[in-house]
């Protein structure tokens, strides 16, 4: 068995450190991997249609940009759904990024004491883009949104909050699909909305 940080390096992702960070200072238990034993975990990711129910909710764009989820929106903004195995007769709400990860980086290994975070770089809370996630520490994801949200203009100001603006461009996603309108328009007018302008007036 190799440890969480071998795992980590073999997949080219960047380790905890101080210039890395994320949006989730404030996690409740259920957004942490370590919330859920591990065995329960690769269960729910090898179920099929527990994948296809994920995917089916995330509303993937280019390479770079945000892929944004188009189902259930937790109180910080984070994408939720409902993850089950019928073989092993599991079934339970998950958080839609922690669920994402590790489908797309394989199940994390937490030592007894790791407190991994999975936070977006991106800062938009729903985002289900996995180039945009970064695994790190809870200490270090609190330090980094405390000097992120001070940002003008990033998804942090946003004025609806983090659920506000997930929420926001869900529905927009999900109108302009209805409509035949323009998916990409409706996005930028979703995210614009809350948003202050010139914040220099006063
Ligand atoms: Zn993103």
């Amino acid at each position: 068995m190799s440890s969480p940080r071998d795992d980590w390096q073999q997949l080219g992702l960047p380790l905890p450190g101080p210039d890395l960070g994320g949006p989730q200072a404030f996690s409740s238990v259920a957004r942490t991997a370590a919330a859920v034993p591990v065995a329960v975990w690769e269960a729910l990711l090898t179920d099929v249609e527990t994948r296809l129910r994920y995917r089916a909710r995330v509303y993937q764009r280019g390479p770079d940009e945000c892929w944004y989820w188009l189902g259930a929106i937790s109180s910080t903004g984070h994408g939720k759904f409902r993850a089950s195995s019928a073989a092993r007769g599991l079934s339970r709400v998950v958080t839609a990024h922690v669920y994402g990860y590790q489908l797309a980086y394989g199940a994390l290994h937490a030592r007894p004491g790791e407190d991994p975070v999975i936070s977006h770089r991106c800062d938009e809370a729903s985002c289900q883009n996995p180039r945009h996630w970064r695994l790190g520490t809870r200490a270090e994801n609190s330090i980094e949104y405390a000097e992120r949200r001070r940002r003008l203009g990033g998804p942090l100001a946003d004025v609806r909050g983090a659920h506000g603006r997930a929420v926001a461009v869900r529905d927009a996603i999900l109108a302009a699909r209805r409509s035949g309108s323009d998916i990409e328009e409706a996005i930028a007018a979703a995210l614009a909305a809350g948003i202050a302008e010139a914040p220099g007036l006063f």
